[in-house]
């Protein structure tokens, strides 16, 4: 049979005879310089939306290779959504290549942050993962941000081997290797980005000029990322696209506060103090007594309390589950981190205790203040 090559966008094996399998493009499209299957045609020009043709088995069957060669591996995750964008189980396949842990979306982050504490914290989060990382850049693929100091360190950590590009998916890794071809003015190669998960479908290979090559991985979807919870509408609700402005909310015991109806954090005891919300900035926050909060979800949950909009999208929602938190009194403030929602900072002034409710399967937790 006679092979067609593959997808620029998607990576996937080029065929020409059946529309409705993955990877089909009109034999019109093979005569161009690039050619992309019919699925990323669309998205890229229509942004529509394709379903995934990928399991999890042929992701896996992707990374196991990566154990046996000698590569650099580059792992991306989403600096706003650091748990529900991490890939799991990583460590089994790696073996004994180096590591580079690339924290993409920079852009979001609100401007007093330290970026060098960030860092820090991602070095100790991957560790207690099982990965050590050789070292973490920040970058925006997006913006542009910090891409220099990223092919730096690739440059460097790679030693004349090859280079493979991982992480779920919705972190950004398209955007980052377009950034990367478009900086090397080999822009006509472009892979297919969406904001919808699951756009790359096979490993995309591009070649280095020593022969060795860049390759991307398709990302697995997390199925803990709240993103798989909510429509594509909802979830472009809650994904910031500019620079997170910080919100503060005085709070009394006694108080709760609702991050549209996605999350409600209750303020059960403690003396008054700022609350700090870091989420995208047209976030529906709403302030009620802890007392009327359980009434307040069951009236409006997916009418005033949005996303999830309508409430047909709101029973659709995971049960809501409770996680408790007592924050000590201390001289550094707390985040409480509500994945793929954003998180509040405490300052520790006072004692408090604090109970976050979200839909079960988003992982809600504690860390040292980012700020
Ligand atoms: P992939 O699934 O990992 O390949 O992710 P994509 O490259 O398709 O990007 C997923 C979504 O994140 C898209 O909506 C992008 O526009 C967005 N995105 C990618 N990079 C950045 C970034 O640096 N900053 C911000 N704010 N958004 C980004």
């Amino acid at each position: 049979e006679q092979t067609h090559g593959s997808c620029a966008g998607c990576g996937i094996t080029i065929q020409i005879t059946d529309a409705k399998k993955p990877g089909y493009a009109p034999e019109s499209a093979l005569g161009r310089k690039v050619v992309i299957c019919q699925r990323c045609y669309r998205i890229k020009h229509y942004n529509e939306v394709a379903p995934v043709g990928m399991g999890d088995d042929d992701f896996l069957k992707i990374l196991d290779g990566i154990g046996s060669t000698q590569a650099l591996v580059v792992m991306v995750v989403d600096i706003f959504d650091f748990q529900g964008s991490w890939l799991k189980g990583l460590p089994r396949f790696v073996g004994k290549n180096p590591i580079l842990l690339v924290g993409n979306k920079v852009d979001l982050l609100p401007k007093n942050i330290n970026l060098n504490r960030v860092r820090n914290w991602m070095q100790h989060e991957a560790k207690e993962r099982g990965l050590r990382p050789e070292d973490v850049v920040l970058i925006s693929a997006q913006k542009g941000l910090h891409i220099d100091e990223l092919l730096n360190r690739i440059g460097e950590l790679r030693k004349g081997r090859d280079v493979y590009i991982v992480g779920v998916t919705n972190v950004g890794k398209s955007t980052m290797i377009n950034r990367i071809l478009h900086d090397y003015g080999a822009a006509e190669l472009e892979i297919t980005t969406s904001p919808f998960p699951g756009t790359t479908l096979d490993k995309i290979e591009i070649p280095l000029e020593d022969g060795r090559s860049i390759f991307d991985t398709p990302g697995i979807i997390n199925r803990d990322q709240i993103g798989h919870m909510v429509s594509p509408t909802d979830l472009r609700k809650i994904t910031p696209t500019s620079r997170i402005n910080s919100k503060v909310y005085q709070l009394d015991d006694g108080q709760s506060l609702f991050l549209g109806g996605l999350a409600r954090i209750d303020f059960v005891r403690g003396e008054r103090q700022p609350l700090i919300v870091y989420a995208d900035n047209d976030l529906y926050i709403h302030r009620t007594k802890l007392e009327k909060a359980d009434e307040v979800m069951e009236k409006h949950h997916g009418t005033l309390l949005v996303p999830p909009t309508g409430e047909e999208a709101a029973k659709a929602l995971p049960p809501f589950v409770k996680h408790t938190f007592k924050i000590n009194k201390s001289t550094t403030t707390t985040d409480i981190v509500i994945s793929g929602l954003g998180w509040v900072s405490i300052q520790g002034k006072h004692e408090a205790s604090v109970v976050v409710h979200a839909p079960k399967g988003v992982s809600v937790g504690m860390r040292k203040g980012l700020i």
